[in-house]
């Protein structure tokens, strides 16, 4: 096993708008689409994608919604031994409305979601322990995921934690322990409680989390690229520049290709040059994993 994604599944429920309704107002929208997402699952299917070995640990509840998400997931090879069903509970879906901008408004129902607990991290520990590299975010419940950290630590495997959706607070007991610390500059921004307008307010609201004890923060700034920050030494990777037309995703994007290019050269510049072009082609097409490029569309564009 190459990679292990201990997190969330969800169902997209997307819908393409003009504007959003106002209060007591009824509007069409051009478009809807059902795509599988969740974050965990997102970066595990762009990690599978690009060729890794992946096993995801997550819940789905028992509707209609959680075959569809198994089969997703097996469909690019992910390994879903750990993938169980809740009774009487619903899947995670998230509704997510697309304006003409490609600004995106999300809403999350974690559903089963809520369900992985500290003591799943435990009954899949056989296998996870064959895992390169562990992959975390924070739509499962905290507790989980600060087990998952101390289970990679207890392993001596690698963790990469997305601190997704945006927290207020994290506690840096456990948070400090990631290898990888990978906000976007929303979530570093309230976190932090810092400014992050321009690239130097990203460096310094990032050099407080090394501070912290972090030791790699890589903050992914949309159209603007990358910044690496690691003790004194900072890197930059401009986006491509490209007309996006649907950004939902392209975080998660980022990160299971840079977990997947990690694991492969263990080169992080590398990894962060390779998933800044799969996460420009993935904002190109509409859709979440739908919207992840294939080993040869990635070839064909860094050429
Ligand atoms: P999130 O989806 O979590 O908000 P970002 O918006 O920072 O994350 O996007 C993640 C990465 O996707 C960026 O670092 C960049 O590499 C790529 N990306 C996002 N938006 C664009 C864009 N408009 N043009 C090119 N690349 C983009």
């Amino acid at each position: 096993m190459d990679i292990a994604v201990i997190g969330s599944n969800m169902v997209d429920l997307v819908s393409y708008i003009d504007k959003i309704p106002n209060e007591g107002e009824t509007l069409e929208a051009a478009d809807f689409k059902i795509g599988c997402g969740g974050k965990g699952a997102n970066q595990a299917v762009a990690a599978a994608k690009m060729g890794s070995k992946v096993m995801m640990v997550t819940k789905v509840g028992d509707d209609l919604f959680a075959d569809r998400t198994i089969e997703n997931l097996e469909s690019y090879g992910i390994d879903t031994e750990f993938t169980s069903k809740i009774p009487g509970t619903s899947s995670g879906v998230a509704p997510i409305f697309v304006d003409r901008e490609s600004k995106n408004r999300i809403l999350i129902i974690k559903g089963a979601n809520q369900y992985l607990l500290p003591e799943d991290i435990d009954h899949a520990a056989k296998k996870l322990k064959k895992s390169s590299l562990i992959v975390l975010q924070l739509e499962i419940p905290i507790q989980t995921t600060y087990r998952a950290i101390e289970f990679g630590k207890e392993n001596g495997i690698p963790i990469i934690l997305n601190p997704a959706p945006a927290a207020k607070k994290l506690d840096f007991d456990y948070v400090r322990k990631c290898d990888y610390f990978i906000p976007n500059e929303s979530e570093l921004e309230l976190l932090t409680g810092m400014p992050v307008e321009s690239k130097d307010q990203i460096r310094t609201a990032a050099s407080t989390l090394l501070e912290k004890g972090l030791k790699n923060v890589i903050v992914t700034m949309g159209s603007r690229g990358v910044m690496w920050v690691k003790s004194e030494k900072i890197f930059t990777v401009d986006s491509y520049k490209v007309d996006a037309i649907d950004t939902t995703g392209a975080g998660d994007a980022f990160i299971g290709c840079f977990a997947h290019f990690l694991v492969q050269s263990g080169d992080v510049l590398l990894a962060i040059k390779m998933a800044t072009a799969f996460a420009a082609l993935s904002v190109v097409k509409q859709g979440t994993q739908t919207s992840y490029p294939s080993v040869q569309e990635l070839e064909q564009f860094i050429k």
